[in-house]
């Protein structure tokens, strides 16, 4: 049993944390996706080629929404639930070359012009490089999360001080004064 009230806070705030970075990241998608995916890619699975006949087809990221990967153009592809969610986060070209095409196994010439087209189809949306929080996010975007941190740090520190723990290294802001300041900065900034 943990009793260290630290240990909860920082849960809670990784929680929050990356609640809000998903909901930033949602402000990034292209509209009409479907439509646009349809028009240059067909409606087939790109891992398995099962159509929309036999399953339902859904969007699988190719740079996964874990690392940053958004629902736009260039970077999600038709795919059946079977190959969408045997991938997980493995690399596409390696699940690629992995999976079977339409109950054979896939040949290596085949494979290998399948990743070449769909490399192509990132780079006309100008996703082949590896999403980051700094890459996907504005600036004003960013500078939100900073501050929200700076908030949840300053509430978690409060609640640690509350309850005893003004010694702990997990607290940040030592001055209570100094921490008001900065809340009444973060928020200043965002109520004009
Ligand atoms: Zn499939």
């Amino acid at each position: 049993m943990n009793n260290n009230p630290s240990a909860y806070m920082s849960v809670g705030r990784g929680c929050f944390k990356k609640a809000f970075i998903a909901a930033l990241l949602s402000r990034h998608t292209t509209a009409d996706i479907e439509t646009l995916v349809r028009a240059e890619l067909g409606w087939n699975c790109v891992y398995c080629g099962i159509g929309q006949e036999d399953a339902q087809i859904e969007l699988d990221h190719l740079w996964p929404e874990s690392t940053g990967g958004c629902l736009v153009i260039g970077n999600v592809v038709p795919a059946c639930p079977t190959c969408n969610s045997l991938r997980r986060d493995t690399p596409w070209q390696a699940f690629m070359m992995r999976s079977g095409r339409l109950g054979r196994p896939r040949d290596k010439n085949e494979g290998d012009a399948e990743i070449a087209f769909l490399m192509q189809y990132m780079e006309k949306y100008d996703q082949t490089a590896e999403p980051t929080l700094n890459s996907t996010l504005t600036r004003l975007e960013l500078e939100i999360l900073a501050s929200l941190e700076l908030m949840l740090s300053a509430v978690s520190d409060g609640a640690l001080a509350k309850a005893g723990h003004k010694k702990r290294q997990a607290i940040r802001f030592n001055d209570p004064e100094k921490m008001f300041d900065e809340l009444v900065s973060v928020v200043a900034k965002y109520i004009k």
